[in-house]
């Protein structure tokens, strides 16, 4: 095991892993902060707790501004939970993860009003949910008011806007080379959605050998994609059917908005009377 590699675990396994980068993650915040009493908190780099846990209050008054990552299971049903945690941002980060699923767009939006970052989480989106997207899209390029990033879009944003290609396994923290994640058993897999599912190749290995299956694919929709330098196949698993017309237009709206962005700073910044007609 590489020591670079971060560790998504539940808080019952923290001896084990003492002296390894962390993320630690437990249904119940007060017994995170009780575990972790006595602990070199340097080597956590987040913790990991459902927007619906029960006792919070230890968390909300804990000294220590670990960054705190809320994760979102039923975007329609947990929305108003969110105002729960709206103290917390003065003590500590504090990001949202919300899976794409109906409803989601809300809680991008609350999280966003509250001063919280945005991690949205992937399967494959159908078309509805894909206008969703764009919306949130629209609402992160365009509203003024908005300060946190929402991941991924604020990654591929700028990664148009530098012309140099971003990794989203890497951004949505699903690439094993980097972060592992630890099943309540114990297994080590990539992350929570891939948990139950058996993998047949060896962890450091999966996305090279996924990506060279979709680049053989005859015909495959990989293979003529534009965003494929920074997509790397991310959204056909794990169905490698799924058709990626939705996801491709979110890619396009960022990809034009970023060449916006930059014909816009270099008209600004050009000396006075050019690109004037
Ligand atoms: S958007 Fe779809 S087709 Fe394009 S690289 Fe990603 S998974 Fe492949």
């Amino acid at each position: 095991m590489s020591d670079s590699i971060v560790y998504n675990i539940p808080i019952t396994m923290i001896e084990a892993y003492r002296g390894r980068t962390l993320v630690v993650r437990s249904h119940d915040p007060s017994m995170i902060v009780q575990r972790l009493a006595g602990h070199d908190l340097e080597m956590v780099e987040y913790l990991q707790v459902p927007v619906t846990g029960g006792d919070i209050d230890s968390l909300l008054h804990w000294e220590h501004a670990v960054p705190v990552d809320l994760v979102i299971h039923n975007p329609e049903a947990d929305l108003p939970l969110l105002y729960r945690y709206s103290a917390m941002q003065a003590a500590r980060p504090v990001r949202v993860s919300v899976p794409v699923a109906p409803g989601f767009s809300k809680v991008v939006k609350l999280a966003l009003s509250l001063d919280f970052a945005v991690k949205l989480e992937f399967s494959q989106p159908g078309p509805a949910l894909t206008e969703e997207l764009l919306r949130v899209a629209d609402l992160y390029l365009h509203q003024s008011t908005v300060s946190q990033p929402v991941e991924f879009i604020h990654s591929m944003f700028l990664a148009f806007y530098k012309g140099d290609p971003v990794a989203l396994w890497i951004v949505q923290e699903e690439d094993p080379a980097r972060m592992r994640y630890i099943t309540a058993r114990g297994i080590e897999t990539i992350s929570r959605r891939f948990a139950g599912v058996e993998l047949n190749e060896a962890l450091p290995s999966f996305i090279e050998n996924y990506i060279e299956g979709l680049i053989k694919e005859e015909g495959g929709e990989c293979n003529d994609c534009e965003f494929f330098d920074s997509c790397l196949g991310y959204f056909k698993w794990p169905r490698k059917e799924y058709l990626c017309e939705g996801v491709k237009a979110l890619f396009q709206r960022l990809k034009e908005a970023a060449e916006e962005l930059k014909a816009d700073l270099s008209s600004f910044h050009s000396p006075k009377g050019e690109n004037r007609s």
